[in-house]
C-alpha cells in the first residue's frame, strides 16, 4: 500500500517573506546560467509541494492558485485519489509503449472519452502527450478523411506551439515572431467577439463562412478548428449562435468540424465540455490539460468512421497515453465525478461574477467580464473606452503576485486577467484571492 504524506500544507494563503524569496532568488540566479531563455515564468517562486489550491514555495510561502497550472489541476493538488493511482501504477510498470504491447488503462481511457464526449454517435479516440500533439493529429485525421487539404482558424486562436499548430495560433508575439516558415494551407478567418464586435452569433458565423466561401471554397475545406471558449487568446466567449452556424455550416459542406477543448473541457465551463453549452455536436474533439490531473495526456476522440479511415499504423508515438498518466486520467474522472466538480464549477461561475460585475460597477478600467463556469475573466480596457489596456493587466498580475495569489494574464492584446481556479477551491478561498484582485484593480485604476 502507498503511504500517503500526512497533509501539512493548511488552507490558507500565508506570505511569510518578500516574493519572491531568497531561495526561489536563488534558484532563479541558478536558473538563468543553464535554462533557455526563450522559456519565461509568470511568477518566479519555486515550488516545493501543494495541495488543493495552495502551493508551498521554497521559502515557506503559502499561494493560492487561481491558475491550475493554465487549467490542468482542476482537481486540485495532491489529490489522494490520484496519488495512489499513479504511485501503483509508477510501482507496476511505467511505460511499454502502446504501440509495442497495449495495457488496460489505455483502453479504459478511451471509453470514458467515448462516453463524456457530445453525441451519441459511435467514436474512437488516439492518445497523446500534449495538446499541440492533439491538434496535429486531429489534422491530420481530418486531412486523411476528407483529402482535402485546407484547415480553418479563427483570429485570436491558440492551438499550441509546434511548426503546425504555430501556423494555427493566431498570434505573433511571443508565440511564433522568426519561428518561420510555417506550414501551409491555415487559414485565418474572423472570430466571434462580442465585446468587441458587437454582432450576432449568427451575424458573426456569415462573415466568416462567407469569407472561407470566398478565399478557400467549401471543397477544398477539410476541417473548421476552433476553441468553443479562446483561452490564450482572451476568454473570448462567441455570440449565442455561433457555433451552431458553423457547425451547420461543416455538416453541408463534409468538413471535420473539430472542436478543441483543451482548456474548456473537463467541467471547467459548468458542463463537460464547452460545446455543451449549445448542443453542438464536433466531428473531432480535443483534450489535453484538465484531463488527467497534471500528468501529460492529450486524447483525439471523433467519429468512428473519421479516426479509423486511418491506415494501420498512421497515428502514435512513443509515449502517447502512457500507463501512469492513464491511470491518472482515470482518477482524476472519478474525482470529478464523486465529488460534483461539474456542478461546482456552475457554483463558481455565480461567485466569480457576483463579484467581478460588482467590482466593475466600481473601477472604470473593467470593459467586460466574461466566461463560463470557473473560466472567467475581466478585460481591462482605458478608462470609459474599449482600448485595451495592458499595462493595466500587467499591474494586477504583478500585484496579486507579490500578494501570494496566482492570476494570469491572457488575450491578443495582453490585457485580459484570466481566472481559472482549481474546481476544489473552497468559497474561503475563492472570496480570498477575490479580495486581493478587487485591491490589484483599484491599486492600478
Ligand atoms: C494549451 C492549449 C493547447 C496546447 O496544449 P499543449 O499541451 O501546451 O501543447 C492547444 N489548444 C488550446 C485551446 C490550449 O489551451
Amino acid at each position: 500500500m502507498v503511504s500517503l504524506r500526512e497533509s501539512s500544507v493548511g488552507t490558507e494563503r500565508q506570505v511569510i517573506t518578500e516574493l519572491p524569496g531568497p531561495k526561489s532568488r536563488a534558484l532563479q540566479a541558478r536558473r538563468a546560467h543553464v535554462v533557455s531563455a526563450g522559456v519565461t515564468n509568470g511568477f518566479t517562486i519555486y515550488i516545493d509541494r501543494a495541495e488543493g489550491a495552495i502551493l508551498v514555495d521554497v521559502d515557506g510561502n503559502h499561494i493560492l492558485d487561481l491558475g491550475s497550472g493554465i487549467a490542468v489541476t482542476g482537481i486540485g493538488h495532491a489529490v489522494p485519489e490520484l496519488v495512489e493511482a499513479v504511485s501503483r501504477q509508477v510501482a507496476a510498470f511505467t511505460h511499454t509503449c502502446f504501440m509495442v504491447t497495449p495495457y488496460e488503462s489505455y483502453v479504459e481511457v478511451c471509453e470514458e472519452l467515448a462516453a463524456l464526449t457530445p453525441g451519441s454517435h459511435a467514436k474512437a479516440s488516439a492518445l497523446f502527450n500534449s495538446g499541440a500533439e492533439a491538434v496535429e493529429n486531429a489534422v491530420k485525421i481530418a486531412r486523411h478523411a476528407t483529402g482535402r487539404p485546407a484547415v480553418i482558424v479563427f483570429d485570436h486562436a491558440y492551438h499550441g506551439r509546434t511548426n503546425l499548430t504555430m501556423a494555427l495560433t493566431a498570434k505573433n508575439m511571443p508565440y511564433k515572431d522568426g519561428f518561420g516558415p510555417f506550414a501551409g494551407e491555415v487559414y485565418r478567418v474572423p472570430m466571434s467577439y462580442p465585446f468587441l464586435d458587437g454582432l450576432t452569433g449568427a451575424e458573426a458565423a456569415q462573415r466568416a463562412i462567407h469569407q472561407i466561401e470566398l478565399q478557400v471554397g467549401a471543397r477544398n475545406v477539410a476541417a473548421v478548428l476552433i476553441e468553443p471558449i479562446q483561452g490564450e487568446g482572451g476568454f473570448i466567449v462567441p455570440a449565442d449562435g455561433f457555433l451552431p452556424a458553423l457547425s451547420a455550416w461543416t455538416t453541408q459542406h463534409g468538413v471535420v468540424f473539430i472542436a478543441d477543448e483543451i482548456q474548456s473541457g473537463f467541467g471547467r465551463t459548468g458542463e463537460w465540455f464547452a460545446v455543451d453549452h449549445e448542443g453542438v455536436i464536433p466531428d473531432i474533439v480535443t483534450t489535453a490539460k484538465g484531463l488527467a490531473g497534471g500528468m501529460p495526456l492529450a486524447g483525439v476522440t471523433g467519429r468512428a468512421e473519421l479516426m479509423n479511415s486511418v491506415h494501420e499504423g498512421g497515428l502514435g508515438g512513443t509515449y502517447g497515453g502512457n500507463p501512469v498518466a492513464a491511470v491518472a486520467a482515470l482518477a482524476a474522472l472519478r474525482v470529478m465525478r464523486e465529488r460534483n466538480l461539474v456542478q461546482r464549477a456552475r457554483e463558481l461561475e455565480s461567485i466569480l461574477f457576483d463579484s467581478l460585475n460588482a467590482l466593475a460597477r466600481d473601477v472604470n478600467i473593467i470593459g467586460d467580464v466574461r466566461g463560463r463556469g470557473a473560466m472567467v475573466a475581466i478585460e481591462l480596457v482605458e478608462p470609459g473606452t474599449k482600448t485595451p489596456n495592458a499595462a493595466a493587466a500587467k499591474g494586477v498580475v504583478q500585484y496579486c503576485n507579490d500578494h501570494g495569489v496566482i492570476a494570469l494574464a491572457c488575450g491578443t492584446y495582453g490585457n485580459v486577467i484570466r481566472l481559472l481556479p482549481p474546481l476544489i477551491i473552497t468559497d474561503e478561498q475563492l472570496a480570498d484571492g477575490l479580495g486581493v484582485l478587487a485591491e490589484a484593480v483599484r491599486s492600478v485604476s
